[in-house]
């Protein structure tokens, strides 16, 4: 003991291991920032209104996976309807929006899901839905009369297409993008960074996931369904997938209780109140990220028969419905997906 202490090499040797440990431990667990084993990392932000988290697993890009959370951010510029300045903040506030424009895009996708859904899907409703809070302290339902004026400046017939432009019919319009938004920016992640080379990774913006090119030794990613219980962390069950997003909608994410009632953030298009129709969750799984988003609103406002009936008749489109009871109804070839541990 004594030697050591007397020793400078030793003392100097033994500082430096301290120091590399003091920084591996930095680097890999400083906030939002992950470094695990061998080819994987993870970088986690907050945007879109949600923690968002990208994982790259077979190239050591960290810069990309940086970036690729900070498209999210620029995203908000486009897509949020609450952020002062954004595009769709001066769509809702009159401006005309080019039809080439990324914004105009989502809109035109929305209106298909609106199309075969008969107005179940409805991006219009924003007047109607920040009516609602259910993040803020004031859980209480909003006045009847002010849910129906709303409703009366909803619809797609709001949404005025005049040669290369869009417009909204009157002031009192709000377009709401928050069904769709987040499904089409992960298939735009998605492919910044198989720009960047990366075959293989997962995108999760807020449970709205999307995977691809399977993991690194060849197997299948294996992802959770939530409970539909809110602030749940369990699983109801796992799909087994190589490349797919899988997207759920449910009643426990934005909601609150009021006098024994529950009010959540899925909207019935005709009445403006909360969808009720014993559903707790619809699951779709599609290589579209956006359309599995889409399709997971428009399945849980359309019911568990006709929502069903939906997804029967689309390719490679599946789904997976909950009901108050914790019944699983599943889609045409969902069951082939499950993993077997679950
Ligand atoms: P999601 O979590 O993808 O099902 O989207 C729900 C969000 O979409 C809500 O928070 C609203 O912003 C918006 N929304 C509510 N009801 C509808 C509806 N019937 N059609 C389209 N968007 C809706
Ligand atoms: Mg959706």
């Amino acid at each position: 003991m004594k030697n050591i202490q007397k020793n400078p090499i030793i003392i100097v040797v033994f500082t430096i291991i301290i120091l590399c440990l003091l920084l591996y431990l930095k680097q890999g667990f400083s906030s939002g920032e992950k470094v695990g084993n061998g080819q994987t990392i993870t970088k986690t932000g907050f945007a879109l209104d949600t923690v968002v988290s990208v994982t790259v697993y077979d190239k050591k890009d960290e810069a990309a996976a940086a970036e690729a959370i900070s498209l999210c951010s620029d995203f908000e510029d486009i897509f949020s309807r609450t952020k002062e300045g954004s595009m769709l903040w001066e769509f809702n506030n009159g401006a005309e929006l080019p039809s080439s424009s990324e914004l105009a895009s989502v809109i035109s996708s929305a209106r298909y899901y609106s199309g075969i859904s008969s107005g179940a899907f409805s991006i219009t409703m924003g007047g109607v839905s920040s009516l609602y809070d259910f993040t803020g302290e004031n859980n209480i339902p909003p006045d009847a009369s002010l849910v129906t004026k709303a409703l009366e400046h909803s619809g797609d017939d709001k949404i005025i297409i005049t040669g290369d432009t869009l417009k909204l019919a009157d002031s009192e319009t709000k377009a709401d993008l928050g069904a769709i938004a987040k499904g089409y920016i992960a298939d735009r992640i998605k492919e910044y960074l198989e720009s960047k080379g990366v075959r293989r990774g997962i995108i999760d913006l807020g449970g709205n996931i999307l995977c691809f090119g399977g993991k690194p030794d060849g197997s299948n990613y294996n992802i959770g369904i939530q409970y539909p219980l809110k602030n749940s962390r369990e699983y109801l069950c796992a799909i087994s997938v190589n490349t797919a997003s899988v997207v759920t909608s449910g009643v426990y994410e934005r909601s609150f209780t009021y006098e024994g009632e529950l009010y959540h953030h899925i909207l019935n298009p005709e009445t403006g109140l909360p969808v009720k129709n014993g559903l707790v969750s619809v699951t779709i799984v599609s290589d579209s990220s956006e359309k599995a988003d889409a399709l997971s609103t428009t399945c849980f406002v359309l019911g568990k028969e006709k929502g069903l009936e939906l997804i029967n008749s689309m390719e490679d489109t599946y789904a997976a419905f909950v009901d108050e009871n914790l019944n699983i109804y599943y889609s045409d070839g969902f069951e082939a997906l499950l993993s077997k541990a679950s």
